[in-house]
Order: structure tokens, then sequence, then C-alpha cells
């Protein structure tokens, strides 16, 4: 179903407008002339015309098309810059954010105090700032302190097909702030950049906008893509087809890049090696001429070489198991014959043979530069991708979901799509989440396909077959439909929206999940209980429109999980703050190691893994600390490797050697930066500053640091399964939870593994084999009634108690009946 809003399209009979200023800019000319081959330039009146006349424009158009870079320049021209009104654009990836704000300074040939950009960790933000990339999160933050956005004249929410939670959030409460902003005669133009057409769920909910935005639609000039799927599917092994898929496509196809699309970072750097083991490659050969020498000698040899093992190497092409079908009919597998480029003489070729034609006519000779693309690679290896591959090679990019939309790179012609993706799934109530890969929606499908067609006609190769294909759900759904709300909902308190329910949301939550948060929040202390008088109903309703508290406040201001904001707000006590806020960041930034358990391409490689593993495991150890200190368990390894790590001076060449994720070493050092401000903001008089140096904690400090984590994560508590209680061999070292029924488990990788802590707080479950608690501390259990009054209840003694009741000490139900708290009466030494 198409929008039914009206879709602009040729420019009205209007005398075009004439902006009240044109600032002029100063692009060379070779970027002029890129420009000048994106379809939105011819758009450019028309949008611009739709802006100056209507508060709210919704801007459809092909990845690809120009929306990115081009909107915020037509903008710029047009005078709706200035230094006392920014044009603000959001992203829901980091990655996209920093990379477009470098991109559009270098076009419009300005410095990044202009045009800059601001992500969680970091930014280069100036006074002199007239075009700002952000993160949907930080707009939000500042919706937060100023709630008119008074610094900005536009703000642009690009990609918002992507329907990320806080762009949702962002466009219902924009819906509110535009026309505030035009009450108050400063009006702010709202601009919602999509990439595909389907954006009904703004446009016809009634709630979010009075008046229907027009819709621009710029027409993509995309090129012909031609799609072709598999025969089989599924297939197990998919990246191994990956592989096979390239291996093909640059042995036999004419030049052209390669973009495979993959699910996981495990996988694209395992792939990446596998490749450039099969297709080897000298890098720095870009440099000089005497290095482009040495490249072309190296080719050549290479060449030789490939023609001498070449039969062996390769596997053999099984050319039945596709069938190819024009894009928009992907209705049935057909074993037509294709009009394309590739099919014929050189598909044809048998490579299994050893003919030697078909040595003469692939190109296969050529080295492949193959490039790895994820969010969480170094920015600097990510930016690789879009340069031109080194002459002489030809270009493949293994790349997650971050190449679906947000980036395009340049000069790529064939895709590999593997079909899948891997996706955070979250128990909507318990929050436990688990990576899954599943199979990508058919718009994705249809988005990385046209990521072939971008500069000539080209070819999406998928891994399944088109049944497959037509049995994908047509869009994934709403992010803010598939996970716990408690942050955003605190957020939104925090902007006085109490009946949170009433919000336009452009989809809203599930109920049960809005209920979960205020549940969580209200025990947390971040809201403020309702009383509980009146009826059932009144009480439950009451219970969803809790206004927020003094310490919900202080909770909000910090950009971290409401948990964590819990503990930083009770950690101005015994010196504990400059700790909490490192374990914060360390839990916030999370995947602090290397994964060692990756599959390895040689025995050489695994030896390797195994015996960095030994040293990640050695130093651990160390962390981990002594004596009491350990019970702080995995949160103390935290603070270990942290601190060890500024102390050797944050280097790459310290983390690479003790398994530290450098880019996340530096992340964590950015967020502590970021938090000590916040912190220094709430509480003026604190004046702390972040020795990177710290010194390690006192004893009596991580009972202190315990209790905190306790009292942040109260609902994730988990008491050891006594032997008397085990019902069957499955609870065998399990652990009951507060929230869920079935047995957890301490994970593998955590310190406390072998020791089994009667009671235990976890940073989160992840749900694989079993269900396994990460980032686990030990506690003791007489610190929970008094940290925790919310969840513990004094009921009745059961007919039959568990045998660790205990009638001296009395005992303390949690909400769920299964779980009981052994506690005493005695109360812990910390100060709440
Ligand atoms: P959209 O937002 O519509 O998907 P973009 O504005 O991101 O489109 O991209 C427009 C074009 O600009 C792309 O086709 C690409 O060729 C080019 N481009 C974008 N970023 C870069 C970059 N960092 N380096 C070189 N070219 C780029
Ligand atoms: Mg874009």
């Amino acid at each position: 179903a198409g929008p039914t809003a009206p879709v602009c399209q040729a420019a009205s009979t209007k005398p075009p407008c004439k902006p009240a200023v044109f600032v002029p800019v100063d692009r060379s000319p070779e970027i002029e002339e890129a420009r000048l081959k994106l379809p939105i330039l011819a758009e450019e009146q028309v949008i611009m015309e739709a802006i100056s006349e209507n508060p709210i424009v919704i801007i459809c158009g092909e990845t690809g098309s120009g929306k990115t870079t081009q909107v915020p320049q037509f903008l710029y021209e047009a005078g709706y810059a200035s230094p006392d009104g920014a044009i603000g654009i959001t992203e829901p990836r980091r990655v996209a954010a920093v990379s477009m704000s470098q991109r559009v300074a270098k076009e419009m040939n300005l410095s990044h105090r202009v045009v800059s950009y601001q992500i969680r960790y970091e930014g280069n933000v100036s006074d002199e700032t007239q075009i700002k990339f952000m993160t949907d999160g930080v707009l939000l933050k500042e919706i937060q302190k100023d709630f008119l956005l008074s610094k900005y004249k536009v703000i642009i929410i690009d990609e918002a097909h992507e329907r990320s939670m806080y762009t949702d959030i962002l466009i219902g409460l924009l819906s509110r702030i535009v026309p505030l902003r035009a009450k108050k005669g400063r009006p702010l133009k709202l601009i919602v950049m999509s990439a595909t057409l389907r954006v009904e769920d703004f446009t016809e909910n009634k709630r979010l906008f009075s008046v229907t935005p027009p819709i621009i639609q710029v027409d993509a000039r995309q090129f012909p893509v031609t799609i072709h799927f598999n025969k089989k599917t599924p297939l197990d092994d998919y990246s191994g087809e990956c592989f096979r898929k390239v291996c093909k496509i640059h042995r036999m196809l004419p030049p052209g890049g390669i973009l495979v699309f993959l699910t996981g970072q495990a996988e694209v750097h395992s792939l990446c090696r596998r490749l450039r083991k099969a297709f080897p490659f000298q890098k720095n050969n870009t440099a000089g001429d005497d290095d482009k020498e040495e490249s072309m000698e190296e080719i050549r040899k290479f060449k030789k070489s490939r023609k001498r093992k070449k039969v062996t190497t390769l596997p053999k092409i099984d050319l039945d198991s596709y069938s190819v079908v024009p894009v928009d009919e992907g209705d049935e597998d057909r074993d037509a014959e294709t009009d394309d480029d590739i099919a014929g003489s050189d598909l044809d070729l048998d490579l299994g043979d050893g003919d030697s034609e078909a040595d003469e006519k692939s190109d296969s000779s050529l080295p492949l530069y193959v490039l790895p693309l994820y969010s969480l690679l170094a920015p600097e290896k990510q930016a690789k991708v879009f340069s031109a591959p080194p002459p002489g090679t030809r270009l493949c990019v293994v790349a997650t979901n971050v190449a679906e939309t947000s980036l395009t790179i340049p000069g790529i012609k064939y895709v590999v799509d593997c079909g899948k993706v891997k996706k955070r799934f979250y128990d909507k109530i318990t929050g436990v989440s688990s990576f899954r890969v599943t199979w990508i929606s058919q718009a994705s499908a249809n988005q990385r396909a046209g990521r072939a067609g971008r500069t000539e006609p080209g070819h999406c190769y998928r891994l399944y077959s088109s049944a497959v294909f037509m049995d994908f759900e047509k869009f994934s759904a709403p992010e803010i439909t598939k996970r716990p709300v408690e942050d955003l909902i605190l957020q939104m308190k925090a902007l006085n929206i109490e009946k949170v329910i009433n919000f336009p949301f452009p989809t809203p939550p599930p109920a049960e999940a809005l209920a979960a948060a205020e549940e969580l929040l209200i025990a947390l202390g971040a809201l403020k209980e309702p009383p509980m008088t009146g009826r059932l109903k009144q009480q439950l309703a009451a219970k969803l429109s809790c206004p927020i508290s003094p310490l919900g406040r202080i909770m909000a201001t910090f950009p971290v999980a409401p948990r964590y904001g819990k503990m930083l707000a009770l950690s101005r006590q015994h010196d504990c703050l400059p700790y909490t806020i490192t374990i914060v960041s360390a839990m916030t930034v999370r995947e602090l190691f290397e994964e060692f358990d990756r599959p390895a391409v040689s025995e050489e490689e695994t030896a390797k893994l195994k015996e960095k593993k030994a040293r990640l495991l050695q130093m651990q150890k160390l962390w981990a600390g002594q004596g009491t200190m350990q019970k702080l368990g995995d949160l103390m390894v935290m603070l270990g490797a942290v601190g060890a790590c500024e102390y050797a001076g944050c280097t790459r060449k310290f983390c690479e050697e003790n398994g530290l994720r450098y880019k996340a070493m530096l992340e964590i050092r950015r967020l502590r930066g970021q938090l000590t401000t916040a912190v220094n903001s709430v509480c003026t008089d604190a004046g702390l500053y972040v020795d990177p140096k710290m010194k390690p904690p006192t004893e009596a400090q991580v009972t202190y640091l315990r209790q905190i984590v306790l009292a942040g994560l109260g609902d994730h508590v988990a008491r050891r399964v006594q032997a008397e209680e085990l019902l069957d061999d499955k609870w065998k070292n399990a652990y009951k939870t507060a929230l869920l029924d079935d047995p957890v488990f301490i994970h593998p990788s955590s310190v406390l593994f072998k020791q089994l802590p009667e009671f235990v707080v976890y940073q989160e479950i992840v749900e694989t084999t079993k269900m396994y608690m990460k980032g686990v501390s030990a506690v003791e259990p007489e610190w929970i009634p008094a940290l925790l009054p919310p969840y513990c209840h004094f009921g009745k003694p059961l007919e039959n108690p568990p045998p660790s009741y205990c009638p001296e000490t009395g005992r303390i139900r949690c909400h769920r009946p299964s779980v009981f708290y052994r506690v005493s009466w005695q109360l812990p030494a910390v100060e709440v």
C-alpha cells in the first residue's frame, strides 16, 4: 500500500520562493561533478520549496540518492544555518554520524568546527558548529535540557525507516515541539528522511501530525540489479557459501566491487581471512611508484602461482544451483536464461578441469582487496572502504548490516547476501536477551540488493531461494516493540511526560513492556510510588502514570541505563564514585575482552588463539583481586582491567598483548570522562575529576561497591539452589532468579563460575544453550532487605518452607513466591 499523503513531484506553479539568503559554498570541481550525478540534486528546488512552505516534510529516496550528504547542504546554502540556530541531523548509528559529518565537511570544504558530530562518547562540536550530525540518543538528551531545542533551526531525522527506538520517540516529541516553536515565533523545521516509501506509521497517525506532511519522493537513479536466487535453501553453512560465491565472482566476472553481507564480527573476520588466503595481496602498494612497481611484480608472481595451483584450490562451481530472475518478479524460481551480462559464455566456464583458456579469460589472477566492515571496527579501518582499492585489485567488502543503508560504499557491482542478520532479542518483561541469527525482511533484502546498482547495472546473489524470500516478513518490526523500555520511560518521565501511554508513539510499545518498565523504575526509586488506595483498576492506572522522583531525575541525567544511573546516584559515599563510574562505563560499553573462541582457519592460528586465551584468563585472575575483593567478581575484573590498561597508558600494544579490545578501552575512557562531567553537574560541590590511573579500591570500598551494585541491579538477584531443593538434574549448580522460573547459570567466562556464591547479582542474562548470567558479583543476603525493600516482603511461613528458611532470622519473600531470600535482621553498613 502506497502512502495516501500527497507526493510532490513537479515544482509547483507558484514562482520559486527565493531563499532569504544564499550562502555560497566553495566546493572542489570533482565534488561538484560527483554531486551532479546524485538524483537528489534534481529535486533541490522541490525540496526547498516544500520545506519553506511546511513545518514538517518527509523525504523518501533510495540509499545512495544523496539524502544524508546533500539535504544539509541545501539547507545551509538557503541560509537555514546560523550561529544562533544550527541544522541538526540524527542518525541511528554512530558510524554514520561520524562518517557523514566528515564527508559533508569535505564536500563543503568546511572545517569540522563548522560541520561537526556528537556521539555518546565523543564529538568535535564547537561554538562555530552550524551542521551537527549526532546519534538519535544524543538529541533526546538535549531535549531533556532544552525542550524547545532552541539551538536548532532545522532538525533532520535520518534513516527513519530503521525505526530505531530513539528515532521513533524523537518523531513523537518533535510532533509536539514544532507547533510549540511556531507559537513562540521561532519556527523549527522538521525533516524526516527515509530510504523506503513506507512512512504510513508517521503520516497516517493522526495523533502524531495534525496536518499530514508532504512526502517528496526522490526517484533513485538506480541501475537494474539482477537478482540470482539460490535454488537450495536454507544453507547452514552460509559463510562457506559466501566464500564460494565470492571466489566465483572474482574469478569469472568483469571488474566491479563485491559487497558481502554476513551477520557478525567473527564471521566477517573469518571470511576475510579465507579470502585473503585464497587471493593474497600485499598491502601498502598505493604509496609511491616504487611500491606500485613492487606490487605489480607481486601480482605477476601471484598470477604465476595461481596458474599452477588454481584447480585444486578453488571449489568447483555448481552452476545448477542458481536460478536467475529479474528484480520484481521474484515470486518463483525460474530456470530461465538471463539477459544479463554475466550469463552465457563467462558463466559457462568450467573451472574444474584446468582448461587454460578459462584461466586466461577469468581475472582470477587479480588480487582481492578484502576489507571488513562492522560497527565495532575502529573508525580509521571503517573509513578504508570509502577510498578506491589499490590499482590492479578488486575491492571486496565483507560487512554486517551496517552496510545495508547507513553507508554507501562506492563501486559495488556485486552483492552477496546471506539473507541473515544477527539481532538481539529481548524478553519484553524480564529483559533476558539473546543474540539470534534470523532471516532478514524482504525490505532489507531489497535494500541489500540495491547496493549493487549505484554506479552501473549490478548483480545480487541471494544465498536462499525465492520461495524462502517470499516467506520473509515484509518489514522488520520497529525496535520499540521488541525490547525493554525502562531507559526510554525514564527519559520521558524526566521530560514530565507522566502518562506515557498517551504519548504519540509512531508505533506504541506493548502494554506489558510499559508496565514492566514502570514497575522496575518504581522499585529503583526513580518514580514516586502511587498511593495504594482505591480500586485495583485505579491502582494499576496510577502505577502507569507515576511522576519522576528526585532520585529519578538524577538517574536520568546520566547517559546510561537506569540501573546504572542508580548506582552512580548512590556512590557519593566513601569515595566510591570513581570506581562506580568505571564499572558502569565498562558495563555500558560491553565486550571488553577479545573473543578467542572463534573458529580458526589454520592449525597455526588455533595455537595462537589458544595461547592468547590462556594469557587473558591468567590476567583476569589477576584483575579479580584477592581475598574478599574477589567477591565483586566480574565487575572487579572489569575494574582491574581498566585500571591496568590505564596504568599502561591505554596503548593498543597493551590491549593486544592482554586480550583487551582496544576500541572498548578507548570508549570506556571517554565514557568515564563524560560520566564524571555529568556527576559534577549534578553535585556541583563534588569537584570530581578522573584520574585515569586510579588507585585500586580498598577492601572496604569493594564491599561498598558490592552494595551499590546490588542496589542498582535490584531485580537481578539470584540465589543458588541448595542441594536439598534440587528438583532434578537440570537444576544442578543452578540459580533461581526473581524474574524467571527456569534455572539460570553463571557463565563459564565468569571468574565466579567455580565458586558458586549463595547470592549473586548479574548484569544480564543471555540465552545460548542455557540461560547464563554474565557480569556476576557475590552479595550478602542480609543486604537485600535493607537495600531493596521493594523486592522483599515478609510473608507467612510456607507449609513446606525451603531448607534455607531460617526461623530465627526471619525470611523475605520476593514478588515471585518461588524465590526466597534468607536474611538476618542486621542492618548493613551502607548508608543509602
Ligand atoms: P543517502 O543518504 O540517500 O543514502 P548519501 O548522501 O549517504 O545517500 O550518499 C550519496 C553519495 O555520496 C553516495 O552514493 C556515495 O557515493 C557518496 N558518499 C557518501 N559518503 C562518502 C564517503 N565517505 N566517501 C566517498 N563518497 C561518499
Ligand atoms: Mg543516508
